[in-house]
């Protein structure tokens, strides 16, 4: 059989009346001039009939064994990379082609080309064999992305409590180059990257890193799930802080330490003075009570002497107030944490929408750097410091 004696690694593996179907490898030869020609050794495959080079893994269906008008190929990602700027010249080659054989030559003598010409396919024969073989012990499964050039991946791993972990790594130019890691963790992502480079080991380190952090992440999540967190919307896992709803117009923002987390975290109050300053009093008077084997929610509740308001029974709109001036939560970097001291009232203002409210009225009155005047809402008396700047 023809197609056999020129593509000994493609084999007819399914024959189904006249269709056929052929299953197995496209070998070409890689330039000696290329770095991958001395690292690419095919013995151990244990397949004599192959020299060395480069193998794709293919399949090519026929409808008709003799016929190949309607010829389907298929082919491996990498080979796919290659060709994929390059359908219309195979096809057009594939009109001139009498034969299974000599169109199978002329995609050889097509990729041959593209290796030959494309200073990046050289590279990234190469790069791309190291990168299987990284996967390979890493586990596909974990892949999530890899661009055309095989230097930049997008992996994923999951913690012991099932939350999914991206790292995204930027290869250097050279094995022995650290590649630039981007990973979503509550501190530095350090790594030791050895010459030759392998991402296995990376990945094993941030495996690690992630083991390390399973106590914070533990803590913050069920913050999130037991109270109403104002802010961050959708907390990522670098995020350290959240912003708790109290009461309308009252949240405090905790900032958990990820080396610590069950330690008391750094709590800063948001709301009106009468209403804050006695749950400081209360933080600082109960701050013994602390107890490290807690939870985060119910040791701020023991020393607050509170219950936070939590998703079974409120809704979080009633917590994350506008301001009472331009109607809008986020204004630049400012949230509406100036709130009207009168009980009944509580309507939390922009620093700066409040400040610029009662500079433009004539009834209010500075001393120094404070400004005295009306709430808009309630008219009850409401006073403002002058913005640093
Ligand atoms: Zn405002
Ligand atoms: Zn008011």
């Amino acid at each position: 059989m023809d197609t056999l004696v020129s593509f000994p690694c493609l084999l007819p593996v399914q024959v189904l009346g006249s269709a056929i179907v052929y299953d197995g490898y496209l070998h070409v030869r890689v330039g000696a001039f290329l770095p991958s020609a001395k690292s690419t050794n095919f013995s151990h495959l244990g397949n004599g009939q192959c020299h060395s080079g480069e193998e794709y893994r293919i399949r090519v269906s026929l409808p008709e064994a003799d016929n190949i008008e309607g010829l389907q190929l298929d082919c491996e990602w990498r080979l796919q990379c290659l060709l994929s700027e390059h359908h219309d010249v195979l096809s057009q080659r594939l009109k001139h082609c009498k034969d299974l054989t000599s169109y199978l030559k002329e995609v050889k003598s097509v990729v041959e080309c593209l290796i030959e010409q494309t200073p990046a396919s050289q590279s990234s024969v190469a790069q791309s064999r190291k990168i299987v073989e990284e996967m390979e012990k890493i586990g596909w499964e974990k892949l999530v992305n890899v661009d055309a050039s095989f230097q930049n991946l997008t992996l994923q791993c999951e913690d012991a409590a099932h939350r999914q972990h991206r790292l995204i790594v930027h290869l250097g130019a050279q094995d022995s180059t650290p590649p630039q890691c981007v990973a979503d963790l509550p501190g530095k992502f350090s790594f030791q990257w050895s010459a030759k480079g392998h991402v296995s080991d990376l990945m094993k380190q941030f495996e690690a890193a992630l083991v390390r952090y399973q106590q914070f992440w533990d803590a913050v999540e069920s913050v999130d799930q037991k109270t109403w967190v104002l802010e961050p919307d959708t907390p990522s896992f670098s995020a350290c802080s959240r912003r708790i709803a109290l009461s309308p117009g009252t949240s405090v923002q905790i900032t958990v330490d990820p080396r610590h987390p069950t330690s008391m975290p750094e709590c800063r109050f948001l709301g009106a003075d009468q209403v804050i300053n006695p749950l400081k009093d209360k933080l600082n008077s109960n701050i013994h009570l602390w107890d490290n084997s807690s939870s985060l929610v119910s040791n701020l509740e023991t020393l607050l002497e509170v219950s936070f308001p939590s998703p079974t029974n409120s809704k979080k709109e009633d917590f994350s107030l506008e301001c009472g001036i331009c109607y809008s939560y986020r204004l630049g970097d400012e949230i509406p944490d100036k709130v009207c001291d009168d009980t009944h009232c509580g309507q939390p203002f922009h620093h700066s929408c409040l400040y610029e409210w009662m500079r433009s009225l004539p009834s209010c009155q500075q001393s120094f750097n404070t400004i005295f005047g009306e709430c808009p809402f309630c008219t009850k008396p409401i006073t403002i410091k002058l913005p640093t700047k």
